[in-house]
């Protein structure tokens, strides 16, 4: 049996707590590798080295950072495939989605070769008589990265690359679920120029994250994964009086309007709802068309692409449409979600609560499904499932379809397909949610915006990637400067001297 390691002082460390967590290979229902779970004195260690590393690496000027960056994004595409296999195997996901996971965290570390320019400060010339004033930004130290499955390699990235550009050491704890490919980032970084010691991997499980968020040293914490955890975060990194952004769950709503292109929402629903199994924090999960004519057209359409997906191993080819979702557990849940939906009332009319695939009777398979006539008191309704379910909830008008949206506790993503313009700039303006799409069904932002939710979504100020990064990960330094000689005597000693 294959035992992963962590990642410390530029190395692999076997761990010596003799806890281990089950990586599997969700296809098989295999165990493929025992991840070890990090003990408090181990993850302490960690933070330490980090802590020793840093002063070198934040005095290091920001163009030899972006330039370890640049040779990162470099390494990366070189190892793309060999990556991507590496994510299928303990994620499940289809080697084109692994890619895609691979690629945008690969833009946010394309966006932080940008850091000189990001870090430049402000200067205000004679703010008083002789007086200059100026701001910079200055690293945090040593902050924490604690990290869901679902992303192995875009969420890691999306917070160690403006960290690392910003002269931080950063100590990432992955998820245990599919942790091989942040240790294989970790290396290409100290292949990239990153000094050993300035990015740590801690595996672990709760002990290393309360002992992280304990952490005197840690300055800064950054979390993604499912709500309760990220409010326990906050909660915890907050009151230890550190800086904390937690990201959280979704339940994303697409509102389809009367006068929509159905084909081009039904398309979109069949990516957005089922990609990637449904676990994706900007999956859309609950469809909204505005009247009785509309559901009826939409359902029309969506039932033969829903039953037409193809669920499979990624190993299966290039038409694969999704494949495992990660756990047992996690399949498990998602059942019961199904059943408990059929119980109160809603029409579940692409039912594969029996699917199975031939030769992968023991993976991790959730066939897609597909309800109509959902009502929001229905736990399917209010839970975020995160597999592969469409919950289409049927609205009489626009407000009633808006109003559902914004009273859902979850604010991440959202759509709007309409063919007008009033309506959608009416739903841009007024959706209390994070991002939003108009016809567009994952409105994921590119590397220069930033990303983050409302509501149960997001705790914290400051978004991931982007501008926002740049700030979480700095804090500012103003000085006031007045030098003694004054201003005249110097300019006429500088005339002089030039005679
Ligand atoms: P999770 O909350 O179970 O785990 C996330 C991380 O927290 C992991 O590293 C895990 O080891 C750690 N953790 C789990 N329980 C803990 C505890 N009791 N104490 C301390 N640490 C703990 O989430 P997940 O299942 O890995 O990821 C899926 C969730 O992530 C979904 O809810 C999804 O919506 C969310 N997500 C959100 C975003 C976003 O940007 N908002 C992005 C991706 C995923």
């Amino acid at each position: 049996m294959k035992e992963l390691s962590h990642w410390i002082n530029g190395e692999n460390v076997k761990g010596k707590s003799g806890r281990f967590a089950d990586v599997f290979n969700p296809a098989t229902g295999e165990v493929q590798a025992k991840c070890p779970m990090a003990s408090a004195a181990e993850t302490e260690a960690a933070i330490a080295n980090a802590a020793a590393a840093q002063p070198a690496w934040g005095a290091t000027n920001p163009q030899k950072r972006a330039r370890v960056m640049m040779a990162m994004v470099g390494l990366m595409n070189r190892d793309m495939d060999k990556l991507a296999e590496a994510l299928s195997r303990e994620h499940g996901k289809t080697i084109p989605d692994a890619k895609g996971d691979l690629q945008r965290g690969l833009e946010v570390i394309e966006y932080c070769i940008g850091a000189p320019q990001m870090l430049k400060g402000e200067f205000t010339d004679d703010a008083g008589p002789g007086i200059d004033m100026y701001s910079m930004r200055q690293p945090l130290g040593v902050v924490a990265a604690i990290m869901p499955f679902n992303f192995p390699a875009m969420m890691p990235l999306w917070h160690v690359g403006p960290a690392l550009a910003c002269g931080n050491a950063v100590v990432l704890k992955p998820s245990e679920r599919d942790p091989s490919v942040p240790l294989m980032l970790a290396e290409l970084f100290v292949e990239a120029g990153l000094p050993k010691g300035v990015f740590q991997v801690v595996n672990g499980d709760k002990e290393a994250v309360d002992t992280l968020l304990d952490s005197e040293i840690v300055q800064g914490v950054s979390f993604v994964g499912s709500t309760p955890i990220a409010h326990y975060i906050y909660s915890r990194a907050t009151a230890n009086g550190k800086r904390a952004q937690c990201f959280g769950g979704a339940k994303n709503h697409m509102i389809i309007m009367p006068d929509a292109d159905m084909d081009q929402a039904a398309d979109a629903l069949i990516g957005a709802g089922f990609g990637a199994a449904g676990e994706r924090c900007m999956a859309v999960s609950v469809a909204v068309p505005v009247g009785d004519a509309t559901a009826d057209k939409l359902i029309e359409k969506l039932v033969p692409r829903v039953e037409k997906l193809r669920v499979a191993p990624y190993t299966d080819g290039d038409d694969v449409d999704f494949g495992p979702v990660v756990t047992r557990e996690a399949k498990e849940r998602i059942l019961g979600l199904i059943n408990s939906g059929v119980e109160q009332g809603a029409e579940l009319v692409v039912d594969n609560r029996d699917f199975s695939l031939q030769g992968y009777e023991n993976g991790f398979f959730v066939g897609p499904h597909l309800f109509d006539k959902v009502t929001t008191d229905m736990d399917i309704y209010k839970t975020e499932i995160f597999g592969p379910v469409l919950s289409v909830v049927r609205a009489k008008t626009y407000e009633e379809a808006i109003g559902m949206a914004m009273d859902h506790e979850y604010g991440n993503g959202t759509a709007i397909f309409t063919r007008d313009g009033d309506t959608a700039r009416d739903f841009a303006h007024r959706i209390n949610i994070g991002m939003v799409g108009i016809n567009v069904p994952i409105p994921v932002p590119l590397a220069y915006h930033t990303f983050g939710g409302w509501k149960k979504s997001m705790f914290g100020d400051l978004n991931q990637h982007g501008p926002d990064s740049f700030k979480f990960y700095t804090r500012t330094k103003t000085v006031t400067a007045r030098w003694p000689s004054g201003l005249k005597e110097g300019g006429e000693f500088h005339f002089k001297a030039m005679d």
